[in-house]
């Protein structure tokens, strides 16, 4: 049996892949950059093109470094940028246009459209979502209507519609496959969570041809084999998820109620809610998890827009610090925040607020408050908003969260895993690998070929680095918090 997995991680701004071994260690790692596209303020596009070349890139450049032939990788599974949408020819592979990517802003006013005719209320109700430009279903809408003789095209069956998962493995497939996996159609804006399948009434709606569906398969089977031309011998493609969804696999976070946070330019947070697909009362979403067996899996999922960017803006807005880690230094220098609140909304509020006119502020500022309390501030929002998501989530659940799993590059930073435990009460916990994305694509796709045998063995394998135990007394918790709640009240539009 072959001793590595092979993850292709395609993120917005770069592709990584990443070569784990039996023991889920990483043996080699390879990343590319490739460039953002913004033809009209607001516009954001990708080439198809440049994501393959320079995936395809990176899992040669892994291989070759770590000296580990094709025949040694067991299967490569795949998470990728989720509801960016890529439309190609059938018959010729070629894109027909850019691929238009998730925070585009193009389409909004079709989600305008489909609001005011109410129709909103079914897409929440089928696929879990808000009706939002960010996901794919207008994405595609736009497409057949702006390129010339795409529909009349789609109609005939010409095209292929695929997320970048759908694209990356068409192309590693030799042109062969067109499937995507459940994960990343609840991501679509077309696809009916509980009945899992596309939703005819949406895609009538937006006039899509279901010629152009790719199959929706689970997160974790073998769906084509890439071709032997590329890698020197085929591999097993045997997993896919999206990226947070991904994220949640390589935390192990298996059971109802688990959750994860990735604290990077924003927070994506994720609750497992078991073969629950819970509806949200206050503004989550609700999307698949996976099907890595028998059972579809769902989670309850809530994003803070700005976290770590506001520790950016300190170092390049304000200028009052040199780099991001000397938050953590400046914020225990101080014994407690003096009062000060800083709320990032700098492009609104997110759940449970849900103000786009809404604008940052710092507030509580008196003469002893120093740029130090201003960092603490920062990296203490962090904390506070993602307590607001925490509270819905437990709200819309009915589950008491027991510890939270964290990831990305602020949880290098002890003062906010400390403090965020001291804020929601339970432990906080940091593990050693923190590519919990790519791991999670490894770990999808090893249990699919029985490399990994299930996820008992991946539970144990997965390990802590660190454990932040909450230490604050519960008065202070919530003194601190109504703090934060006074603070956001103050910037609200209304
Ligand atoms: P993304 O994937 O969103 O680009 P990363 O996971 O790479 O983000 O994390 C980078 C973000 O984390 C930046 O916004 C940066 O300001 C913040 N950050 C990085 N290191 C620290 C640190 N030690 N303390 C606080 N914030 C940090």
């Amino acid at each position: 049996m072959a001793d590595y997995i092979l993850a292709l991680d395609q993120g917005t701004t770069s592709s990584r892949a990443i070569l784990f071994d039996r023991q889920g260690r990483i043996v080699g790692m390879a990343q590319q950059e490739f460039p953002q596209i913004y033809p009209r303020a607001g516009w954001v596009e990708h080439d198809p093109e440049a994501i393959w070349n320079t995936q395809r890139d990176c899992a040669l450049q892994v291989l070759n470094q770590a000296g580990v032939a094709a025949t040694n990788v067991a299967a490569i599974g795949i998470t990728n940028q989720r509801e960016t949408t890529v439309v190609w020819n059938r018959e010729t592979g070629a894109p027909i246009h850019n691929a238009i990517v998730w925070q585009c802003r193009r389409t909004a006013s079709i989600c305008d459209d489909l609001r005011k005719q109410k129709f909103d209320r079914i897409i929440r109700r089928d696929t879990g979502l808000v009706t939002d430009a960010y996901f794919s279903g207008t994405k595609l809408a736009w497409l057949l209507d702006n390129v010339r003789g795409a529909r009349k095209q789609a109609k005939a069956g010409n095209l292929a519609f695929g997320t970048i998962d759908t694209w990356l493995i068409n192309r590693l497939s030799g042109g062969k496959a067109h499937v995507t996996d459940v994960s990343n159609a609840s991501r679509t804006m077309l696809y009916n969570i509980r009945k899992e399948r596309w939703e005819k009434a949406i895609l009538d709606k937006l006039d899509i041809p279901d010629s152009v569906l790719p199959e929706v398969r689970s997160s974790s089977e073998v769906y084509a084999e890439t071709d032997p031309g590329l890698f020197g011998a085929a591999i097993p493609i045997a997993g896919i998820a999206g990226d947070q969804q991904a994220a949640l696999f390589g935390q192990a976070c298996y059971k109802p109620g688990m959750m994860k946070n990735t604290y990077g330019t924003g927070c994506f947070l994720l609750m497992n809610t078991g073969e629950q697909a819970t509806v949200s009362k206050t503004g989550l979403l609700t999307t698949v998890a996976w099907r890595a067996g028998e059972q579809t899996e769902y989670a309850l999922e809530g994003s803070v827009f700005i976290a770590g960017a506001a520790v950016q803006w300190l170092r390049d807005g304000l200028g009052i610090i040199a780099t991001a880690p000397e938050t953590e230094g400046m914020a225990t220098s101080v014994s407690d925040n003096h009062g000060v609140y800083f709320v990032p909304a700098f492009v609104g509020l997110g759940a449970p607020y849900w103000d786009q006119e809404a604008r940052g502020a710092i507030v509580g500022l008196t003469r002893g408050a120093t740029r130090a309390h201003i960092a603490r501030a920062a990296l203490e929002a962090m904390a506070y908003q993602t307590r607001d998501v925490v509270e819905c989530m437990q709200k819309d659940s009915g589950i008491k969260a027991k510890e939270l799993r964290v990831d990305g590059g602020a949880t290098r930073n002890d003062f906010l895993c400390q403090f965020q435990a001291d804020l929601l009460g339970i432990p906080v916990v940091r593990p050693v690998i923190t590519e919990t994305t790519a791991l999670g694509a490894a770990y999808l796709a090893g249990l699919a070929v029985g490399f990994w045998k299930n996820r008992n063995e991946i539970s144990r394998q997965w390990q802590v680095e660190k454990r932040f135990e909450p230490k604050m007394k519960k008065s202070e918790r919530e003194r601190l918090y109504q703090g934060w709640l006074e603070a956001v009240s103050r910037v609200k539009s209304n």
